[in-house]
């Protein structure tokens, strides 16, 4: 699929965001608020730095047998009475989950956030096709109210100010809410209490899959992963490839590093570890599968240009990326413009890569062009992915199919003919 690129539309954009009072505002909170829990509680993490180590170097020897280890996670979930399907692409994806929605009669799903189904554009697909895919996660909700663009992996909303947080659920929920983060949480909070008992179907994204043991593992901070996967309800997981770690204890290691690189926090709050469809072993120890829990789980393993990344060597390294945003937290560019640094899913330094395999390298453009390449990221990150330099690889492949800014041309010609990128001037 070809896409135009246009420069100067977007930078135009990118100018009217910088602008923009309610982004700014919002920003310096989710910044200021980030950084005060982060400088207060790493310090009291005394080994994170070490478990950082640790799981950089089992992510990086793991990352050349991927594809062994996810053959090992579906021989074990295929065990447990899982059924595991392989999408090649974002159409197949959605297609496998419309199909076995559609097969169980699903009007209504509850979902845990996941940024695959995002990648994918589950909900409008599934929407189209007459089937509702309700988000629980507070800041979910509020980007699916607004139809808006995520503004960090985890914290889709964590840009989006309150007082227009406010205004999208006081319309939803029916009353006139005050812009207070409490209140509207809880507000929030309330209503995924009281709907998601409604679910025709229940769908999740995975942080880990073990491959030694088959677990899908769903962290979150709210409960409502808690809630939605204590649901009785035919169940769908989508993951990525890249999330499957080759031990539980890897996977612990991940669940220790991440709240303090995601939010700031010390730990997670919680973890829904699946092992396969439940079962009860009561009466005189004849297993009977499922017991309380779903009675079907299926997994979708999500391709979509990740196995064109295991095989180029130059961007193998960004499969052990944990998509935990850390990078976007001291990025120039993000705290100007926050998710609008790139047009499409996966947003700032790290979604440059991850929009070029997933989408296309045309759709990673001009996401490209708008990193300072001043290497903040790199430094932030707990794999220590040199994204600076492969954000120069994009670049490069840019160039060689002719796709750069006018003005960068434009200042290539000055500098050959003039020695300066201003011309004569
Ligand atoms: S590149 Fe590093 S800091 Fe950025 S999302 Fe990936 S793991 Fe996190």
């Amino acid at each position: 699929m070809s896409i135009e690129v246009n420069f100067d539309k977007y930078f135009d954009d990118l100018v009217q965001k910088s602008y923009d009072p309610f982004l700014q505002r919002a920003i310096v909170r989710a910044r200021t608020a980030y950084w005060d829990r982060r400088n207060k509680n790493f310090p009291k993490l005394k080994y994170v730095e070490k478990w950082c180590e640790e799981l950089r170097g089992i992510r990086r020897v793991a990352v050349d047998k991927i594809l062994d280890y996810v053959k090992m996670a579906k021989d074990w979930m295929e065990s447990r009475g899982i059924e595991v399907h392989w999408a090649k692409d974002a159409a197949e994806a959605n297609k496998i989950i419309y199909d076995l929605f559609s097969s169980w009669g699903a009007k209504k799903v509850f979902k845990v956030k996941s940024i695959a189904s995002e990648e994918i554009g589950m909900n409008e697909y599934l929407e189209e096709r007459g089937i509702k895919a309700w988000e629980t996660d507070v800041g979910a909700v509020i980007l699916q109210l607004m139809h808006g663009k995520a503004m960090h992996p985890t914290g889709v909303s964590i840009a989006v100010a309150r007082e227009v947080a406010k205004e999208y659920l006081s319309k939803f929920l029916g009353k006139d809410l005050p812009a207070d983060p409490a209140v509207l949480t809880r507000a929030t909070c309330d209503w995924v209490r009281k709907a998601v008992p409604e679910a025709d179907a229940i769908f999740s994204g995975a942080n880990a899959i073990v491959a030694e043991t088959g677990e899908i593992w769903v962290m979150e901070n709210e409960a409502n992963g808690r809630l939605v996967l204590a649901q009785p309800k035919p169940y769908v997981c989508l993951a990525g490839i890249e999330k499957v770690y080759p031990t539980r204890y890897a996977a612990l290691l991940y669940a220790s590093i991440m709240p303090v690189y995601v939010t700031g926090a010390a730990a997670i709050d919680n973890i829904t570890i699946i092992g396969g469809k439940s079962a009860s072993n009561d009466i005189e120890r004849v297993r009977v599968s499922p017991a309380t829990g779903s009675d079907e789980i299926h997994v979708v393993f999500l391709d979509n240009g990740r196995t064109a990344m295991f095989k180029d060597p130059d961007f193998r390294i960004m499969l052990t990326c944990l998509k935990c945003g850390a990078c976007l937290m001291d990025c120039p560019m993000w705290n100007t413009i926050a998710g609008y640094f790139g047009e499409h899913v996966y947003m700032g330094a790290f979604g440059i890569i991850w929009t070029a395999f997933t989408k296309s390298l045309e759709a990673a453009a001009t996401q490209a062009y708008t990193c300072l390449l001043c290497g903040r990221c790199k430094d932030m990150c707990p794999m220590g992915i040199d994204l600076p330099r492969l954000i120069k690889r994009i670049r490069q492949k840019l160039v060689e199919k002719g796709i750069t800014p006018q003005q960068l041309q434009v200042m290539a010609e000055n500098i050959i003919k003039y020695g300066s990128p201003y011309g004569l001037a």
